[in-house]
């Protein structure tokens, strides 16, 4: 089965990471400062906390902003469900920003009315997490300017986009964002196995992380609220949570983030080669607006099936038979039974859902090469021309 995505491991990374396991600190040594360093040489943002996953990172960020019981988190329905069960963790009640049906990305448009809806309600969400669906930036000036007209809080989830462009900039340099968060599941753009980590360019929101991964515990004596006692002393300040990357995942990650740019080049040929190579199937295929460059975490495409005689399912079961490892990214998170027992049902969200009865992950990672590109190319097409 070629996968829709699969990490890339060289001698390089196993030597890192032999490196650590021969050194003194396996967790809490110089690792992880070293790679928090890399990627904020990487997205030009200000302060990094690495920790355990995205998860975890998408929790604190929740938490260092203030959200908990009685507010309110708005997020994307197309996305994996840790961005709106983060929310959830805090104690907060989750609503969802219907997509846009071209960029697949939260609909700035339904946004802005859904924003004006809920100020004349008096019942705007504190925090708004966006996420940058396959790799693609949403439209953050326009997000981030209504964000600031209600004052609400802005995170971005770029677990899929770590190495794509906005205007110019990287993703993650927090530019129109209070957080943005990433994922270095084996899956996504780099990987440190499990890991993530929260960017930010606000020192207090940094501290806030940094004390919220680490049990709210503080060794820095600035920071002490009450008398330090002797070299031993330390406090534990807030309810924290023990959210820590160890120093074998931060070597990894600092050795893949070298190779980052080759990462991106590569997604960015073998996406390439599918719009020219599927151009002219009864597919829709991605579309990028004219301010970003995507990373390519994922090749979505959306079947025709007006011009198909067979349905979603057995085109996609067809596929999977003949070795295509073709994946569904995502299920509407307000379908998940989770979520309809809070109270959500099929047809809140359209646009999402017509995406998803559609909708079609093709393999694409940086370690495909030309010949599994080209056999997933050839059994779409026999396939599809098949079916018509
Ligand atoms: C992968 C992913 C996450 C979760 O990442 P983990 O590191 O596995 O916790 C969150 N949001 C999105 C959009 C993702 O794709």
């Amino acid at each position: 089965m070629i996968p829709y995505a699969k990490q890339e491991i060289t001698e390089q990374d196993i030597n890192e990471v032999v490196a650590v396991l021969n050194s003194d600190f396996l967790t809490q040594g110089p690792k992880v400062p070293e790679f928090e360093q890399a990627l904020l040489a990487q997205t030009g943002a200000q302060f990094a906390v690495a920790v355990s996953n995205a998860t975890s990172a998408l929790h604190i960020a929740c938490l260092a902003l203030g959200l908990g019981a009685g507010d309110l988190l708005w997020t994307s329905p197309l996305t994996f469900v840790a961005s709106a069960n983060c929310g959830r963790y805090c104690g907060a009640q989750v609503d969802f920003v219907d997509i846009d049906l071209h960029t697949y990305n939260l609909c700035p448009e339904k946004l802005a009315e859904k924003l004006a809806l809920a100020a004349r309600n008096n019942r705007l969400p504190k925090v708004l997490v966006v996420v940058h669906f396959a790799g693609q930036s949403c439209d953050m000036q326009t997000i981030f300017a209504l964000a600031k007209q209600y004052g609400v809080a802005v995170i971005e989830d770029a677990s899929h986009a770590l190495g794509a462009t906005y205007h110019g900039e990287p993703v993650g340099n927090c530019r129109y964002s209070d957080i943005c968060i990433l994922s270095f599941h084996p899956v996504k753009i780099i990987t440190t196995a499990e890991g993530g980590a929260a960017l930010t360019n606000q020192s207090l929101l940094a501290q806030k992380m940094a004390l919220l991964r680490s049990h709210g515990i503080t060794r820095s004596p600035e920071l002490f609220e009450n008398q330090c006692d002797g070299e031993w002393y330390y406090e534990q300040q807030l309810l924290g949570f023990n959210y820590r990357m160890t120093d074998l995942q931060a070597a990894l990650g600092c050795s893949q983030l070298t190779r980052l740019t080759d990462f991106i080049k590569r997604r960015n040929v073998l996406a390439q080669n599918y719009h020219t190579q599927l151009r002219g199937l009864p597919l829709e295929l991605p579309q990028l607006l004219a301010q970003t460059q995507s990373s390519w975490h994922l090749y979505v495409v959306r079947l025709q099936l007006e011009e198909l005689k067979l349905s979603h399912q057995q085109i996609f079961a067809q596929l999977r038979k003949l070795g295509m490892g073709v994946n569904l990214h995502y299920i509407p998170v307000h379908l998940q039974p989770y979520y309809q027992a809070l109270g959500f049902k099929r047809g809140d969200f359209p646009c999402a859902e017509h995406y998803y009865s559609s909708a079609m992950t093709l393999p694409l990672f940086a370690a495909m090469n030309d010949g599994q590109q080209q056999q997933v190319i050839q059994t779409l097409k026999a396939v599809l021309e098949a079916a018509q």
